[in-house]
């Protein structure tokens, strides 16, 4: 049977469920850290490995959040933010009326070429008979490949669920070992923890031009020892995330470290660098280096035997 894999978007508004669903398919809590909902970037919430494929499936920030004139302005400029997508799967809570939430993930749908899929969650709490009214009005609306009527909560439905998304992959070997990423998210976290520290410590335009990379990761007996770089597009940003005497960068060195240090239990030494790429976000091969599922791609690949690092 040939391998199928890929990047599975699940989009949909705060409370539909999209995050119990991840927890259910990936078969334990993955934990994921909480940033400001406000980076254009997609964010892997886990992966899913079976004998014939994986999964990555992803959040989208700011695909469902109608409320604000900066997202508003974020949609218009995040036309690539579906990039590399090869399924956007809508959830929807089936025992809630929609709402401009909802109406807000459909207009991006509406742009997005690729296969896309509704999920009605929730079905534990609603009678059978409201769903084919309710199934009708979505697909009025958008051209959905398929809907899949589920609980996230029960599992009900999950499993024609991931089967049928698999099916629709495209041919692939994985893009993660399909041991490593479930057993070791270490590096991930640790970037995603340093990440959420800069953009709580910054305003405005730093937290979107920022990228953290994982420049070493090296395990010792006494401590894990981190260096990692936080690349933003202009000197400014670099000024703010340094600040005075470098007063800012420790700052979040040291919330970074402590919650790195209590997520991993053991002692941490970490290091962080500024650097200065102009207009990475306008740069595909940046990019893709700098990005976060690809930034988490690039680390598995080192971590293939026989390419230890210097
Ligand atoms: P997210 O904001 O979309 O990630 O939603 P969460 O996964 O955090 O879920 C929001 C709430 O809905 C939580 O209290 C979940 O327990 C609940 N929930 C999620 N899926 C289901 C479901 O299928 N049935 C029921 N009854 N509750 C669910
Ligand atoms: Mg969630």
């Amino acid at each position: 049977m040939p391998f199928r894999s890929g990047y599975v978007a699940i989009v949909g508004r705060p409370n539909s469920g999209k995050s119990t669903l991840v927890n259910a398919l990936v078969g334990r809590k993955v934990a994921i850290v909480s940033p400001r909902p406000q980076t254009t970037r997609n964010r892997i919430h886990g992966i899913v490995n079976r004998a014939n494929a994986q999964l990555v499936l992803i959040d989208t920030p700011g695909l469902h959040k109608p409320d604000s004139a900066l997202n508003r302005q974020m949609m218009q400029e995040a036309a690539g933010a579906l990039d590399g997508v090869d399924i956007l799967s809508l959830m929807v809570d089936a025992s809630e009326e929609p709402g401009p939430g909802d109406r807000f993930a459909l207009d991006w749908m509406r742009r997005f070429r690729g296969t896309s899929f509704l999920l009605l969650n929730k079905i534990d709490r609603i009678p059978k008979a409201l769903l084919l009214p309710l199934i009708d009005s979505y697909s009025r609306q958008h051209d959905f490949a398929e809907v899949f009527p589920i609980s996230a909560l029960t599992g009900d439905g999950l499993v024609p669920l991931v089967e049928n998304w698999i099916a629709r992959l495209p041919q692939n070997p994985p893009y993660f070992p399909t041991d490593q990423f479930t057993d070791q998210p270490e590096r991930f976290l640790a970037a995603e923890l340093i990440r959420e520290k800069a953009i709580l410590a910054t305003r405005e335009e730093v937290p979107y031009a920022l990228a953290v990379l994982i420049e070493r990761f090296e395990e010792t007996e006494r401590l894990i020892r981190i260096h990692a770089t936080l690349s933003v597009e202009r000197d400014g940003q670099k000024g703010i995330l340094i600040g005075k005497g470098g007063a800012m960068l420790k700052r979040i060195g040291t919330a970074a470290r402590l919650e790195i240090e209590h997520l991993l239990g053991t002692k941490v030494y970490l290091e962080l660098f500024v650097k200065v790429h102009p207009n990475w976000r306008q740069n595909p091969a940046l990019v893709r280096q700098l990005d976060w599922h690809r930034q988490l791609a690039q680390m598995s690949a080192h971590e293939l035997p026989g390419n230890d690092e210097p």
